[in-house]
């Protein structure tokens, strides 16, 4: 097999195979290694299966990290219109719903596999089951080197990446470090890229848990586990305040659903530099707190000679109709007539402003993207080191984590585009490739 290409990318997952594609299609040669033993394994599980791949609603404040705003320019470079334009003509027809973007087939496999096989199409090398164990740059092609008839077509300044595989040297004119963060490492992102980053001399901001599910103290938590309930959920840290509303989910470990995935980087980032963080439930949005006091009275009045519990009947989960009477002191077996205004007001005031200490974030496994990574800063528009030349790295890696919505997706087709572009256009030793099918 040969050994040298114009760019080697380690890391078969959205924006390597993105990145190898327009490399590509300029006319590079391209290996791909990917260590699990298919292409793509994460987007296959993306979406619920059904893969959200952009998201309508397009700004560049969806998109976090330490220098989130130079993201910006690299979104715009291969935007919403570039992405879908992308698809269709790969094979991904999409459908929107609700401003969110998933293929027309509802299968998230189109996806993974419209992209792997437009790679192969191109005459992409990818060689899967191949675990890249260390990558460094040679700065020299000295004739009667070991590898000196491999490189020839090296220019003698430029340097060469040598990338060390359980199968192997290989070597590349420039190098895609597309290896994913540390987020759901059964889907092959186990953190390996960051020492290789590293290696070159770039920062690793640490990575940490995001869009995961939160841990929260309090026992009660056993009795909520499986309640599902529309809600808003406001993070305290200090002074700052994240809130997103939807569905919350409760669990015997806290709290899940959407909106708490929405907010749970701020919180993996506070707790990682030890700040105190709650998470104040809103469990009837419903209605204000004035009048939800007053529903809860007419409860009382109206069943007077049924328990608490009973007369709540029909308002929250039955579940959560318990836990809050007893997070507010009231006994949920006693009767209804018992209670009147002054405990209404209490009861609704704790339905509306329920709040639970946040003590930890699920681990990676349960991630679905995590924070930290190589700042931008450190890269240029095109995703490009400004440390080493022809060292590119994409996706995750980069200290950019985007909110659920098919952003973290947008995120590794924009920063894999960019990567391929500029490599097709400096490193590029054939002509162009028909990009229509
Ligand atoms: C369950 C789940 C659901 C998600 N749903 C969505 C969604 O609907 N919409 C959305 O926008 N985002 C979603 N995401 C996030 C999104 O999938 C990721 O942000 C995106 O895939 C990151 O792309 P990437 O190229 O950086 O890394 P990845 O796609 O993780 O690819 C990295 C690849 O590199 C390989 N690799 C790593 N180290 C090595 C090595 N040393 N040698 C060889 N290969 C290596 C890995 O095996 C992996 O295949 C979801 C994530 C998860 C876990």
């Amino acid at each position: 097999m040969k050994k040298e290409f114009d760019t080697v990318v380690v890391g078969g997952g959205a924006s390597g195979l993105t990145a190898a594609v327009f490399a590509a299609r300029m006319g590079c040669s391209v290996l791909v290694l990917e260590q699990k033993e298919k292409l793509c394994k994460k987007i296959y599980a993306t979406g619920n299966g059904k893969c959200n791949f952009t998201n309508k609603d397009w700004q560049a404040s969806y998109f976090r990290g330490s220098d989130f705003s130079l993201a910006e320019p690299v979104l715009r470079s291969f935007d919403l219109e570039d992405t879908l334009a992308f698809f269709k003509e790969i094979g991904v027809y999409p459908k929107e719903r609700n401003g969110y973007f998933y293929p027309a087939s509802e299968q998230a496999a189109s996806v993974a596999e419209s992209l792997s096989r437009e790679a192969r199409r191109l005459g992409v090398e990818c060689l899967t089951g191949v675990k890249v164990s260390r990558v460094y740059k040679e700065q020299k092609s000295s004739k009667g080197t070991a590898h000196a008839e491999t490189r020839e077509s090296c220019t003698e300044n430029a340097g060469i990446f040598v990338v060390e595989t359980d199968n192997g040297k290989f070597f590349g004119k420039s190098l895609v470090l597309a290896t994913g963060g540390k987020a759901s490492p059964a889907h092959g992102s186990d953190g390996s890229g960051y020492p290789f980053a590293k290696s070159f001399g770039h920062t690793v901001i640490p990575p940490l848990p995001a869009i995961v599910q939160l841990k929260a103290e309090g026992k009660f938590f056993k009795t909520l586990a499986g309640v599902r309930t529309d809600g808003r959920v406001t993070l305290h840290i200090g002074k700052d305040i994240y809130a997103e509303e939807g569905e919350l989910l409760f669990a015997a470990y806290g709290i899940s659903g959407i909106p708490v995935m929405q907010v749970s980087r701020y919180a993996s980032v506070a707790l990682y530099e030890k700040k105190n963080v709650t998470a104040e439930l809103d469990l009837f949005p419903a209605l204000e707190e004035g009048a939800l006091a007053q529903e809860i009275a007419r409860r009382f009045r109206l069943m007077k000679d049924n328990t608490a519990e009973e007369a709540l009947a029909g308002l929250c989960n039955h579940k959560l109709n318990y836990v809050m009477l007893q997070q507010c002191g009231l006994e949920p077996t006693k009767k209804a007539g018992a209670y009147g205004k002054k405990e209404a007001s209490a009861l609704a005031e704790i339905v509306k402003h329920f709040t639970v200490k946040i003590t930890d974030t699920n681990g990676f496994e349960q991630a679905q993207a995590c924070t930290g990574g190589v700042p931008l800063t450190e890269l240029t528009e095109s995703m490009e080191s400004k440390l080493v030349s022809g060292l590119f790295i994409t996706g995750e890696l980069a200290d950019i984590d985007g909110t659920c919505g098919g952003y973290n997706l947008q995120w590794a087709w924009s920063s894999g585009a960019a990567a391929g572009k500029k490599i097709g256009g400096t490193y590029a030793s054939h002509s162009t490739v028909e990009t229509k099918h």
